[in-house]
């Protein structure tokens, strides 16, 4: 159990629980026994990928519910994971809360994420979009999808994310770099629904068609689209909510590919519950409270993200953009086939 400064009575509890509870299996009920002395505020440190000003007023909203104090660590996803390892038994971390399946599997396979039976995260959370053992689940989902130049491009001539490797499409495709996890992610589920040698074939031909060495981030690509460097792309959706927020006029559309197969990808935000967390079941349930009605709206609008759980409202400028049938690929597939995915791109020459 790590060591943190606690009002006296607080840190007596936590000592006492601790020395009848000697292993950490047993550690959610001492928590939620030391936590219930009116006038000793919890406080919960959330290591985050997601960057605090977007996270900071659904945290204040808990706070002032349940008097929870919430202190978050941002860094990138990697980095983070490795602190929590680094750190073990003595971590201050209760939450990891990242973006990417991958990055969630990753952190999974690395033993930092708590195994987790929650009704509560089971029934809001789609089957396909938590780990199979609980150790993490989805928040948020975005799409990754096409885009192409509204006016300059027919979206008639679009289908499917395969269909951009075609000669009809030499010069105008932009892909941004193949060493962002979004990319691995999208071509390890291609792997799953096509095989190895398939994905290569499309993966050289995108190659083949870019307008563009790799751009650094989606937003620079949907920019460049936009601005007739290209004329379609692929990215994320909640970047063009940023950009068509900004300037309601920015002419890049998405496009919802492969609605007579598989679907558009899919990917998350989430979190998971630290295993050396002393908080486990005070993490539990903000995990639970950012899974349900009360802040799926606005967890998933304030980043223009669709919501995880079903029947949530959704921000009007992601509304606008209509419904689509997405993937329903179970997507731990994402961390599960990213290496594979890696020596694809290097294969083509994705840079
Ligand atoms: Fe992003």
């Amino acid at each position: 159990m790590m060591i943190r400064l606690l009002p006296l009575a607080a840190a007596l509890s936590v000592l006492l629980l601790s020395a009848c509870s000697p292993t950490s299996e047993q550690a959610p009920a001492a928590a939620t026994e030391a936590a219930a002395p009116a006038g000793d505020p919890v406080t919960l440190v959330i290591y985050s990928e997601r960057k605090y000003p977007f996270l900071e007023p659904i945290f204040a909203a808990y706070t002032a519910k349940t008097g929870v104090k919430i202190e978050t660590r941002i860094d990138g996803a990697d980095a983070l994971i490795e602190r929590i390892a680094a750190e073990g038994a003595t971590t201050p971390a209760d939450l990891l809360v990242t973006v990417d399946a991958g990055n969630l599997w990753q952190a999974a396979e690395r033993g930092v994420l708590k195994p987790l039976a929650s009704p509560t995260l089971e029934a809001n959370v789609p089957v396909n979009l938590r780990d199979a053992q609980g150790r993490w689940f989805a928040l948020s989902e975005r799409a990754r999808t096409i885009f192409y130049a509204e006016g300059r491009v027919d979206p008639g001539a679009l289908s499917t994310y395969e269909a951009l490797a075609g000669p009809e499409w030499k010069g105008k495709l932009c892909l941004r770099s193949s060493s962002k996890v979004y990319n691995q992610s999208l071509v390890a589920t291609m792997v799953e629904r096509l095989g190895a040698d398939a994905t290569r074939e499309v993966l050289k031909g995108w190659v083949a068609n870019l307008a563009a060495p790799p751009f650094a981030d989606d937003t620079l690509l949907l920019k460049a689209i936009a601005a007739g460097q290209c004329e379609v792309g692929i990215a994320n959706t909640y970047y063009l909510g940023r950009l068509m927020k900004e300037d309601p006029a920015f002419v890049v559309r998405p496009f919802w590919p492969n609605q007579t197969d598989a679907g558009v990808h899919v990917n998350i935000s989430g979190g998971g519950v630290v295993a050396a967390s002393d908080r486990p079941a005070e993490s539990q349930a903000l995990l639970e409270w950012l899974s349900g009605d009360e802040v799926q709206a606005q967890f998933a609008a304030l980043n223009h993200e669709y919501p995880v759980k079903a029947g949530t409202a959704l921000d009007p400028i992601v509304a606008a953009w209509g419904e689509f049938k997405a993937d329903p690929v179970d997507i731990a597939v994402a961390g599960r086939r990213q290496a594979e995915a890696v020596m694809l791109m290097n294969e083509a020459g994705w840079r």
